[in-house]
């Protein structure tokens, strides 16, 4: 896609065992910058390492050893990273775009805009109006979270399966959150950092979130980084393109790798993903050479019936 060369990257947050989404995005990822002759990286996610304990983490990058993807250096780790969090906060927070927010749960489900969901809301901006005064007062009872600012602007990118997209940040996202008021660097942020250090110009990722990527773009700019290139890709779907739910099959490793082989589960997600036509085993190292972005389909990607089979 690209003519430069290409680092990309698999990011998975180990907050459970890997399963079959994750495996997708890792192989799609992993082809994506193998045919272009570029560098694969691997990053573990465990920012929130409550949720994502050490042994998680270590399953993932068994996991992933286990499909037969390779990567370049060794895999990095979030929780490892906090000084450099701080640092880019700090430069933020230089430029006057940092502030703190004192809003509870409460406040913002109450102020939040009904088309977005639960989880996602239109910051109100409540906090931004605070004087400094008010602000030293709710600081002597409460640990602030930490919100970037940001402008009344429209940020634009061409996603290379979703084509052309354009958010306003002010009107469509609102002032989003750096730190939270637990004291954990956001998502958003370490994100954008690792892979501007990384030196990553590919990120391939599930179209759940391609919503926050006009807000990383944002960030990466802000910060004096370049842009990678996205890919968003499609979700997975059983086979009668209903979502995967855990409640309705265990699709996580631990049951797959008991059921079949590495290659019977990477010929089945090629097979998905449009690259194969039928799901024969394969290795990855296999799927590089035919590998190509026309032919993976932008509509949700159906597993095949056998995987289901038995369950
Ligand atoms: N860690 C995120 C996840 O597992 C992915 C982040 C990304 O690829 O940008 O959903």
């Amino acid at each position: 896609m690209a003519d430069a060369p290409v680092t990309g990257r698999f990011a998975p947050t180990p907050s459970g065992r890997l399963h079959l989404g994750n495996l997708f995005c890792a192989l799609l990822a992993y082809l994506s910058a193998r045919k272009a002759g570029g560098r694969f990286l691997l990053r573990i996610e465990d920012i929130d390492l409550p949720r994502c304990p050490a042994r998680l983490a270590r399953q993932a990058v068994e996991d992933l050893r286990w499909l037969g993807l390779d990567w370049d250096g060794e895999p990095l780790y979030q929780s490892r990273r906090t000084e450099i969090y701080e640092r880019h906060l700090a430069m933020l927070s230089q430029k006057g775009l940092v502030y703190p927010c004192f809003c509870t749960r409460a406040q913002l489900h109450a102020s939040a805009a009904p088309n977005l969901g639960d989880t996602q809301y239109v910051y109100n901006g409540a906090c931004a109006r605070l004087s400094r005064e008010e602000a030293g007062r709710l600081a002597l009872t409460r640990r602030p979270a930490l919100r970037m600012r940001v402008p009344d602007e429209e940020v634009r990118f061409t996603d290379g399966l979703y084509g052309p997209q354009a958010e306003n940040l002010a009107r469509d996202c609102g002032d989003f959150i750096l730190r939270r008021s637990d004291g954990l660097f956001s998502y958003q942020l370490a994100v954008v950092v690792d892979d501007a250090l990384s030196g990553v110009t590919q990120v391939v990722r599930g179209r759940d979130i391609l919503s926050a990527t006009p807000r990383q773009i944002y960030l990466l700019r802000t910060l004096g980084y370049s842009v990678p290139e996205y890919v968003h890709i499609p979700l997975l779907m059983d086979a009668q393109g209903r979502r995967l739910a855990k409640r309705d099959h265990d699709l996580s490793l631990t049951a797959l790798s008991r059921r079949f082989t590495s290659r019977e589960v990477v010929g089945m997600l090629a097979f998905s993903a449009g690259l194969l036509p039928e799901p024969r085993p394969a290795a990855p190292s296999e799927l590089i050479a035919a590998f190509d972005w026309a032919k993976v389909p932008t509509q949700d990607a159906r597993l095949p019936q056998a995987l289901f089979d038995g369950l």
